[in-house]
Parts: C-alpha cells; structure tokens; sequence
C-alpha cells in the first residue's frame, strides 16, 4: 500500500511513499532493540561524536531539506530553511548529553548510594504535519543523546524530510537501524508503537483527541508518555502597552506557519478602552501578510496542508461569519486561505476551539481578572503573549495565566535550551531545555553497603600463597 503526497500550493500528487504494515513495524523494533543495546554500551564521547557528526550533516543538507518541507508541506522557504537550522541546532545542544548526563551520589547513612540515568530503550515517536522536522528532533536528539533508539512515524501526509533525516543520520555514521523512519497510517503504525512491549516510551504530538487515545492505550502497559497537544493561546493586550507593536506583530503571533501551530495565539484579547485603535493597526498589518508560493523567497505564508484541513478551516468562518476583515491569498489550484479577523461573542465556537488556520478571534475585556479570566476560560494552557509596560502587571499576569509558555511583549515559544510543553488539555511532560534527556531515561538508584570498619589486615604469611600450595585453575 502507497500513500500520494500532495503539493499544498498545487493540489498535485508529486510522490508515492510506501505504508508500513503492523509486521513491518514489529521488525523495525525488534532492529531497534539491538540497534539500542550496542548504542547504550559505545563510549558518551563516541555518542557525542556520531551526534554531533549527524548535525554537521543536517547543515550541509540543509537547502535540500528545505526545498522538500516546502513541497511536502507548503511551508514557506525562508521558513523551511530556519526548521533545518533549528533540527541541527538540537542535534548539537543534545550532542553534548551523553557526556554530561549524571547521576548523583546522595548522602545516606551505612553506606554509599548513586543515581544513574538508564535509557529506556526503544522511544517511539508519533509526529504531526505542521512542524514535521522540528517536531520530530525535540523528541529524537535527546532520546538518542540518552542512549535510546528511536522508531519515528510521521504524519501520514507529510514524511519526506523526516525519512531524509533518518537516511542523513546513517550517512553521518549512527548505527543501522538506531534511527528509523517508518511512513504509514497513525491507526496501523503509530498505533502498533504505542502498543508494541518492546517500546518504553512514546512521544507524541498531534491532537487532544488522538493524544486522549495514545496515553489510555500506553496505560494498558503503564508505559511512559509525552503528549504535546492542541492549543487556543490568548494574547492579551492591555491598554498600557505599546499597542504599534502589539498590532504590527500580532499577525506573526498567530498566522505563521498558515496558523498550522499549536502555539498559535488564536484568540487577541484586547483592553476595552484601546479596542478600536488596536483594530485600525491591526488591519494594514494584515494586509501585508504576502500569502502565495511557498517557494517564492518574499513569501510569509502559504497554503495549508490539506483540501481536508482546508475544508475544516473553511467551516469555522461560514458566510455571516463576523469577519472583521481579511488580508489576501492567491485564487485556484492548491488550497488558500486568507488571513482572517473575526469580532466573535465570548461563546463562538470559533473563539473557543482550535481551528488551526490562519483565523484569529479579537475580544475585548473589561480588566486585568476580566482578561485573566478570560485567558484562562479554555481546556488548553500551552503558549500565550501579554503586552504591557507595567512590570508588576506581566508578573502578576503571566504567574496567574494556566500556560506552559508565555512571553511578554513578545511572540516568541521555542527555543531550544528552555523547557517546552502545556497544562490541561494541552498536554503531559515537556521537551526541549536542559532536563529532556532525562525524560527518556529510568532512574536507578543503588546503595552499597559499607562497613565501617575495615576487617583486620591479615599478616602476610596466612595469606601469601606457598610455593607448593595448588593453583585455582588445578583444583
Ligand atoms: P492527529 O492527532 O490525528 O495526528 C497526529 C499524528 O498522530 C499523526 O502522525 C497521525 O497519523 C497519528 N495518529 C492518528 N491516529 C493515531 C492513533 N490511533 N494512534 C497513534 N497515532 C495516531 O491529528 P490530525 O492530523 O488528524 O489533525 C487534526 C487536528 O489536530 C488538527 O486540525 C489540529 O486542530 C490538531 N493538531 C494539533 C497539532 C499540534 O501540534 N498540537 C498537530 C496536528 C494537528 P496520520 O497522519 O497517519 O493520521
């Protein structure tokens, strides 16, 4: 069985990847177990090396990977080009793990106890198609930095750069089958991995619904999980803030990535009193959004990924709808759509659920518990903005709003070396950051009893072994 891949930007089939069966998945963990056990014995400095020989590998292919994300996924190249800089960048912050990975030695009375971080094993990772390398990197560097192996399955519909990085691993010199890639259904493949005994851990990103599914189907083998799940992020702007800013940048807070983001800040909160001076900057900026060829260097957004997801997006905005206004994108083949203001009431289910387009809901509100409140009146808690001048406010605010990840005066979710992931319904556990090696290990901890004591010295000769005494191998 194939799967055709579609260009987003021309509605045209343009590859066939072949499905994994469940047998197929099987043989690819049974691999990776061996894979895995030769891994975890290498030297740290041997690891760290084939890591950082991968990443150095990931930079010279990284137009290549470009040039397929913008194909396989209409990300726009500029973009595209970043996620394959940001893939190696991970590869190198996790390149050094494996020789800094430590355990303690704890004080503890009668003896001498130490922690040590052991791979799990085989991590099984399920990746979605709005971010398919980045994503799939946060899970894999630092589970192959821990001593893991790694069975990846993407999204069904965009799998082209991560079976070019596993293929990129191989070239670099990780170990065959340490590193594998297997395209398919998430009900057949990404289900067997959740299910398979031989894998310990399994990350996923993609859906609250699906997540739902992977963490009761992980619990029948009390199995460890990682979900990053779905988002409706607040940006909240009060009336003290530098509103130019807040509006100028507000479309790159929720457009970016065709609003295919789980970070997106879907719903602009907006102080009542600055509501329509927001909305008069907001409109040019808007406007300016150059939507169209993703392989066009000026373009900012492209098309979605999907005539299906398309179709999705398209049935939150139905004609009625209250559009306050809309930037542009191109008309015919391929599936556009523009970017889009809506003035909803507090209960539209276009502010309330994740649309994961590019459409954003502006709401006014009365005050700071008001936009609290407000923020807050959501299952998700995963990324969010608050603009403000006043300090004391952002503290109160970003302490008293339910989010893994906030930014004041600022639109930025990820890097790299801080921890990433949410509350509620947005998910379990966190990745990226200094600790994410730890999340795919076991702690051990033994203790070694010691006398205190020393047994008397024996005098030499009771222990010296005389010339005519037979050896240990003759008797
Ligand atoms: P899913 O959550 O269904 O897909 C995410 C990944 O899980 C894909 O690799 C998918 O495979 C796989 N998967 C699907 N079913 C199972 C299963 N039973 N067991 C294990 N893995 C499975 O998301 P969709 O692609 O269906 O998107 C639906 C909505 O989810 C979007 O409209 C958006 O709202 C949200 N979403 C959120 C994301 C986020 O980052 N928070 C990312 C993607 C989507 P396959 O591709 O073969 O179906």
């Amino acid at each position: 069985m194939t799967t055709a891949l579609v260009n987003p930007a021309t509605g045209r089939t343009f590859a066939d990847v072949p499905s994994t069966s469940i047998e197929e998945t099987d043989e690819a963990v049974a691999r990776a177990l061996v894979a895995q056990r030769e891994w975890a014995r290498r030297a740290p400095a041997d690891r760290a090396a084939a890591l950082r020989s991968f990443a150095g590998a990931v930079d010279a292919a990284i137009e290549e990977l470009a040039g397929l994300e913008a194909t396989n996924s209409g990300h726009p190249i500029g973009q595209a080009r970043w996620e394959a800089g940001h893939v190696r960048d991970v590869l190198q912050y996790y390149a050094a793990a494996p020789e800094r990975l430590a355990g303690a030695q704890i004080p503890v009375a009668g003896g001498l106890d130490i922690t040590f971080h052991d791979p799990v094993g085989v991590v099984g990772v399920i990746t979605p198609w709005n971010f398919p390398m980045t994503i799939a990197s946060w899970a894999f560097a630092p589970a192959l930095a821990a001593g893991n192996a790694v069975v990846l399955k993407p999204a069904e519909w965009t799998p082209l750069t991560s079976l070019r990085l596993a293929a990129i691993a191989l070239e670099a010199g990780l170990p065959e089958h340490l590193f594998q890639v297997l395209p398919g259904l998430g009900p057949v493949v990404g289900e067997r991995l959740v299910t398979h005994p031989d894998v310990r851990k399994v990350v996923f990103t993609g859906s609250t619904a699906t997540g739902k599914r992977v963490m009761a189907l992980a619990a029948e083998q009390v199995k460890q999980v990682t979900l990053e799940l779905g988002g409706k992020s607040a940006n909240i702007v009060f009336a003290d803030s530098d509103l130019e800013r807040a509006a100028r940048t507000a479309p790159s807070g929720v457009f970016e990535n065709a609003g295919q983001d789980c970070c997106a800040r879907s719903r602009i909160l907006v102080e009542r009193s600055v509501l329509d001076r927001f909305l008069e900057l907001l409109e040019p900026a808007v406007a300016a959004v150059a939507v169209g060829d993703p392989l066009d260097e000026s373009t900012e957004m492209g098309p979605l990924v999907s005539r299906q997801h398309l179709s999705k997006v398209e049935g939150f905005v139905p004609a009625g709808a209250p559009v306050a206004f809309r930037g542009s994108a191109p008309s015919g083949d391929g599936f556009w759509f523009p970017p889009t203001v809506l003035l909803p009431s507090r209960t539209d289910r276009a502010f309330r659920e994740e649309i994961f387009g590019p459409v954003v809901s502006v709401v006014p509100f009365d005050d700071e518990a008001d936009a609290i409140g407000l923020a807050n009146d959501s299952p998700y808690g995963l990324s969010g903005s608050i603009w403000t001048r006043d300090l004391s406010r952002a503290v109160r605010v970003s302490r008293a709003v339910e989010s893994g990840n906030l930014s004041v005066n600022s639109h930025s979710s990820v890097r790299y070396s801080t921890p990433f992931g949410g509350f509620k319904h947005s998910g379990v556990g966190r990745e990226l950051g200094p600790d994410a090696p730890l999340a795919f290990t076991e702690t051990k901890n033994v203790f070694f009893a010691i006398d205190d004591a020393p047994p008397s010295t024996p005098s030499p000769s009771t222990t010296a072994p005389s010339a005519s005494a037979p050896s240990e191998e003759t008797t």
